[in-house]
């Protein structure tokens, strides 16, 4: 009997064209060797549309596994190897609660256009596309803002407070011009929606693993470090970003990263899974090290045991693919779609 990898490439062997794995940057080495596609979401979201392959097994979270779902063609079907893998970001935004805020919010006879990070579920892309908003991921999150803000009087980003304020910030807007909702049922800021004047409306989320890097950290790196470059995903606060030398998208950290001159430090500052990767690829060259330890608990639910699952269930027949309510399928498609297209015409 081989071990689980080779078990794992016996099996992809067996199923040939009809599998096609594709896994996030933040999955472990384990579970990314088995990838046939890498990417983050932008590229996923893109790349899983190319594929003709009947079963897609999505090594990521759940939101990620429910977009690819979304976006598949007839007969094929998406599976996550461990359906409790979730985003704690994306569960800081309830659909429910999502739909009563913006029926407040335009009641009072603004339009207030949403534009939902894709690290949202479906139901709230759902919510988002009934109201005429559509989705951004961190690589186009500056041409989806600037769309939103062409479509209406405000915009209500979610759920992610610093991925909105530091991209207001890319577009020249200032704090004057956003403020954080407050979203509880009682609060002020919600249920008293004819005070808000802002063009940008940012609900209160954040992703906890971008929220552990601060400004002393990158302060003590370059320290230890004086000539070192530093580069953050916008996830991280605007205090993290103003110190760092760069920040973007993961696609973008990855470049960042590969272009670095020889013996250069570059320091950066995202999930650790993806920062041990780039140490592994560019070590001789330069040196890539984490700002902080942080990996996704959530991401890695996924492992090389359950995706081994995962194949042998797709084998017997008995997988259990990711569900979309139907009542979700229209409007939720229409925001992506939205993105998409806002894109295409953006050349991004
Ligand atoms: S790193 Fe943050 S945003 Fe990404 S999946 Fe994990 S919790 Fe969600």
């Amino acid at each position: 009997m081989g071990t689980t990898a080779e078990t794992i490439a016996a099996l992809k062997k067996t199923l040939g064209d009809s599998l096609c794995v594709v896994g996030h940057h933040y999955q472990q080495e384990s579970v990314i060797t088995h990838c046939d596609i890498t990417g983050d979401s932008l590229e996923l979201a893109r790349k899983v549309a190319d594929i003709t392959a009947p079963h897609i097994v999505f090594c990521g979270v759940y939101f990620m596994a429910e977009s690819a779902a979304l976006l598949a063609r007839p007969g094929q079907q998406i599976y996550l190897p461990e359906t409790a893998a979730n985003c704690v970001m994306s569960q800081m935004t309830p659909a429910t609660r999502v739909n009563e805020v913006l029926e407040r919010l335009n009641a009072a006879g603004r339009n207030v256009v949403p534009l939902a990070y894709v690290n949202t579920s479906l139901a709230v892309k759902a919510v988002v596309g009934r109201f005429g908003g559509a989705v951004c991921t961190s690589a186009n999150a500056r041409t989806m803002l600037r769309w939103a803000l062409e479509q209406g009087d405000s915009v209500l980003f979610l759920p992610d407070k610093n991925l909105g304020r530091n991209t207001a910030r890319e577009l020249g807007l200032d704090a004057s011009q956003w403020r954080i909702l407050d979203i509880r049922r009682k609060s002020d800021a919600a249920d008293a929606p004819e005070d808000i004047r802002e063009r940008l409306l940012l609900w209160p989320g954040c992703c906890a693993i971008h929220a552990k890097f601060t400004p002393e950290q990158i302060r003590a790196m370059r320290e230890a470090h004086p000539d070192c470059l530093v580069a953050v995903h916008p996830e991280c606060s605007p205090e993290v970003v103003q110190a760092a030398d760069a920040a973007g998208s993961t696609a973008f950290l990855i470049k960042y990263a590969a272009q670095a001159p020889q013996d250069s430090t570059v320091v950066i500052g995202t999930e650790t899974n993806l920062v041990e990767r780039l140490r592994a690829r560019h070590a001789g060259h330069h040196t890539v090290a984490r700002l902080h330890r942080a990996y996704c608990s959530h991401m890695a639910k996924v492992t090389e045991d359950k995706l081994l699952t995962t194949l042998q269930h797709i084998r017997a027949g008995i997988a259990q693919p990711v569900s979309i309510p139907s009542a979700h399928r229209a409007p939720a498609r229409a925001s992506l779609e939205r993105m998409l297209e806002a894109c295409r015409k953006a050349g991004v």
